[in-house]
């Protein structure tokens, strides 16, 4: 069978031995003659699986024993409402930078008093709002660093003087970042670092136990920081795909993914750029890395250029429904050799 090379948004690609590795524990689970899916999550084999999943986040993320690691259930869907849940008593700030953040923002509004900072919804979510002030009076601040469908990513974080919380979901350990600058990060795991069915969230000490609301058990972090993720039974297979992944991850270095995923955002975004065909769609300063979204001028040919990819082995290049055009998603498993044969499919349809 011939290579696919898959740009899908979420689930997306993960590395080969992941998988591998992933089919071998399917059968035999550490050698228990088990199957990972039919063991006790209590097991000690699985606790060392969650523990190293915690522990590496912790070492690739470079941040001490002020933060506590959890894995959850319910998606980055079930955080829209978790955050502001767990975090709003009086009023939050957000900005609105697209599909995911107008839904977390809805949640949040339910909860307490929203203000937006910055949108972006004027010019369709194609840039990145700046230039706000975040007064120290809220509660915290949300943002989204990689918006999935737009096509845009954070390449900096405001200043700000309140818990800067942030939905990572689409380019979390994709690049360096200062990651102690955050009270509190969320990310499915689906995009960028395992199978779907887990939800990764990064906390600091000290964040919770503010607001004087009711907090269902389950919808309350401090039930899973306790519990070390286990109060209920976890998604063994997602969290064990993750730590797969992690341990990828660590091997590789996050300087190192960053330099690749630089260099296969170049190459493609110099295609859409110099082919007269293509546009890109979204601000330059503001493009994203992981999702790359592009139209062709003339859109009559959008079939025949989706056709040109699925000759040439290249699957999930369509834009979300709700945008049109086409995406790109590269995330850290896609290999150079996935961008260049794109560009020579852009090429050769010019
Ligand atoms: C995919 C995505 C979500 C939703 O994730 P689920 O796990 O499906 O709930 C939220 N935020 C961003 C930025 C995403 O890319």
């Amino acid at each position: 069978m011939s290579k696919v090379h898959n740009f899908s948004a979420g689930p997306a690609i993960l590395p080969k031995e992941v998988i591998d590795n992933c089919i071998s524990a399917l059968q035999n689970f550490e050698n228990t003659n088990l199957s990972l899916i039919e063991v006790s999550h209590r097991s000690k084999e699985f606790v060392a699986v969650m523990d190293e999943a915690c522990s590496l986040v912790k070492k690739i993320m470079n941040l001490g024993d002020d933060y506590d690691v959890i894995y959850m259930q319910g998606g980055a869907s079930t955080q829209f409402l978790m955050t502001a849940f767990n975090l709003l008593e009086n009023k939050a700030a957000y900005t609105n930078t697209g599909t995911w953040a107008k839904k977390a923002i809805k949640e949040a509004k339910h909860t307490g008093t929203v203000d937006i900072l910055g949108s972006s919804e004027d010019k369709n979510f194609s840039y990145i709002p700046k230039n706000f002030e975040i007064s120290s009076d809220y509660d915290y601040f949300h943002c989204t660093s990689n918006n999935t469908i737009s096509g845009t990513q954070m390449q900096s974080f405001p200043e700000c003087n309140v818990p800067l919380v942030c939905d990572m979901s689409s380019d979390i350990f994709s690049r360096e970042l200062d990651f102690s600058q955050f009270d509190l990060i969320y990310a499915g795991a689906q995009k960028n670092m395992g199978p779907a069915g887990t939800t990764l969230v990064v906390i600091k000490k000290g964040l919770l136990g503010k607001v004087t609301r009711y907090i269902p058990t389950m919808l309350d972090y401090r039930t899973h920081i306790d519990k070390e993720s286990m109060f209920n039974t976890p998604s063994v297979f997602a969290v064990y795909g993750c730590m797969q992944t992690l341990r990828w991850i660590d091997k590789m270095g996050l300087a190192t993914i960053e330099k690749l995923n630089t260099e296969k955002a170049e190459l493609l975004y110099n295609e859409i750029d110099g082919n007269e065909l293509f546009q890109g769609t979204t601000a330059v300063e503001d493009r994203s890395k992981m999702n790359i979204t592009f139209i062709l001028k003339d859109d009559s040919r959008n079939d025949d250029f989706l056709k040109s990819c699925a000759d040439a082995n290249i699957s999930g290049i369509k834009g979300h429904r709700s945008v049109g055009g086409f995406r790109a998603s590269m995330y850290n498993a896609l290999g150079l050799d996935s961008v260049e044969a794109l560009v020579s499919v852009m090429k050769t349809f010019k």
